[in-house]
This record gives structure tokens, sequence and C-alpha cells, in this order.
């Protein structure tokens, strides 16, 4: 079992517990150490040395990526989405961990995991363990069924952010679990997620009762406005703790409107998992200066 770091904010008057896998991870890792850490140990026993994913170029997880390679001595390639940019913060941190960026168009990004498009980084990087973008597969949700050990009993609602819905999954899939698992979708529009999820959750397994919300993520992935810079202010000002913009805000400010409008009952224990994304800060004072 990980040491976990709990802080107790005061949400609309609620006391409300939040679990700071930004805090009890190596490197702030967040969710992605959960996600990493059953693939890393497949791509031993496989006998690799080198690992090989896909992300944008602010992405946590290729961060992420870069620091557990150069930590356990593997090679690690990330294939970006986009341009170069040597002044991205991001991307600067994973070439100072010996990351080799692979940069590709957006149209080829799309088709990424295509046998073709593999074939083609097999041919440039030989061989490869490949984890899919943002880390997310079977292994990665076994990996996040450990973020609630010890804790299956001690809440009634828990609630998550949601890019890929993994850690969702995984969360959801936790042997034992009494809670109701809220995800907090940080992407615009409902796509296939909700069957992504069912489909992540190992199928000898029962899950706790689970949901996505899609009417939260406050204009869209990795967009700002001033609703999310209030809460931003507020969670940091007030409550002593720092959130990224992209994933954890806005599960808070979903959070303080359920408790708002009486969707969250007063009898309700609750748990904010905080899945980290601190990184992903200075690549946003970057993108958005002065805000
Ligand atoms: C990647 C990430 C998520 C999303 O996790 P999924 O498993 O893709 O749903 C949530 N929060 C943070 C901080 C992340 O970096």
């Amino acid at each position: 079992m990980y040491q976990r770091v709990l802080q107790t904010i005061q949400l609309q008057g609620r006391a409300v517990d939040v679990l700071r896998l930004d805090s009890c991870t190596p490197g702030g890792m967040g969710n992605k150490y959960f996600k990493m850490k059953y693939n890393i140990d497949e791509a031993i026993k496989q006998n690799h040395n080198t690992l090989l994913s896909f992300g944008g170029a602010f992405s946590n997880h290729i961060q992420a990526l870069a620091l557990i390679g150069s930590q356990l001595n593997l090679q690690t390639i990330g294939v970006i989405r986009g341009e170069d940019d040597p002044d991205n913060p991001t991307l600067r941190f994973a070439r100072e961990h010996g990351m080799r960026l692979h940069f590709v168009s957006r149209e080829a990004y799309r088709g990424k995991q295509t046998p073709n498009f593999v074939a083609t980084l097999s041919q440039l990087f030989g061989r490869f363990y490949l984890i899919p973008e943002g880390g997310s597969n079977a292994l990665a949700v076994r990996g996040c069924m450990e973020i609630m050990h010890g804790m299956e009993s001690e809440y009634n609602h828990v609630l998550v952010a949601c890019g890929t819905g993994a850690t969702l999954a995984g969360i959801a899939a936790t042997p034992g679990l009494i809670a109701k698992v809220t995800g907090i979708s940080v992407l615009k529009g409902e796509d296939q997620l909700t069957q992504t999820v069912t489909d992540l959750i190992p199928h000898n397994i029962v899950p706790a009762p689970w949901s996505i919300l899609f009417d939260c993520h406050l204009g869209g992935y990795a967009k700002n406005s001033p609703e999310l810079v209030a809460c931003r202010n507020m969670l940091e000002n007030v409550q002593d703790l720092p959130t990224d913009p992209v994933y954890t805000a806005k599960v808070f400010c979903a959070a303080a409107k359920l408790i708002a409008i009486g969707q969250i009952q007063a009898d309700e224990k609750i748990l904010i998992v905080h899945t980290g994304g601190l990184q992903g800060l200075e690549g946003w004072n970057y993108r958005f200066p002065n805000k």
C-alpha cells in the first residue's frame, strides 16, 4: 500500500476530504503513477528497455513517462502531436530526462494506433513496449484499483477527474468499495466515454455504482475561463490547495455546485481524488501569460 496524504477542505460550508495523489506519488505524478506501474512491470518482464507512448505537447502522461524512464534507466520515446517548441516546459522536461521526441502532424496523430503507423515507428525506433495515449489500458486500470486501498468503506461518494476514463474505471472496480463514484469529464462532448469506462472495468468484477458528469468541463479540454480562474484562486488562497486547470480544478468546481444545488446530500461523506497534474501549471502559464 502507498503512503496516502489526506487534506480536509471546506466547500460550500461542507467538510470534504481530498486525497492528494499529487503529494504522495513520486515526482507528483498523481494518477499517472498508478496507471504506469503495472505497465512498467510488464515491460520489464518482456525484456524491453524502451517505452514508447503518445501525447500532446503539455501532456502529464508524457512528463511522467520521461521521469519514470530516467529513474529506472529505461529509454523513452514520446510521439508528440504537432510541432516542436523548445520553450514548452513539458517538452523541455522530457528532453532533460532523456526522452526522444518524435513530432507528428495532427492528422497522422489521429491514426497513431493503426498497425501501419506502429510499423513505421518500429522501423524508426526498433523494439519498444507501447503504452497507449494517456497510459490507458487494462494494466493501468489494475494500478488504479489500488488508489482507494484502505479507504473502501470510509466514504459514500468519490469524485474524480475523467479524461480517458481509466482512472474512473479503476476506482469503480476497487474490491469492496462501498462509495458511489462520479467522474467529471474534462472534455466537451460525450462521445464514447461511458462505453469506454464500461469496457475498461475488468469483466469479472462488479463495480461500485458509477456515473459521469458531462456538463462540468468549463468550456472544454485545456480551455481557460473566468469561472475556472475564480475556482482555482479560491482553492489556492482560502483552502491552501493547488489545483491544475485542465483536470483537478474542474472536479472541485463541480463538487461545489453539486453541494450548492443539493445533488450531494447532507449525509454523504465525500472524497475528492486530486489526481495531480501540477507539472502542467508551468505550461499553462506559458500558454496563457498574465492569467
Ligand atoms: C491524465 C489525468 C487525468 C485523467 O485520467 P484518465 O485515466 O485518463 O481519465 C486526470 N487528472 C490528471 C491530473 C491527469 O493528469
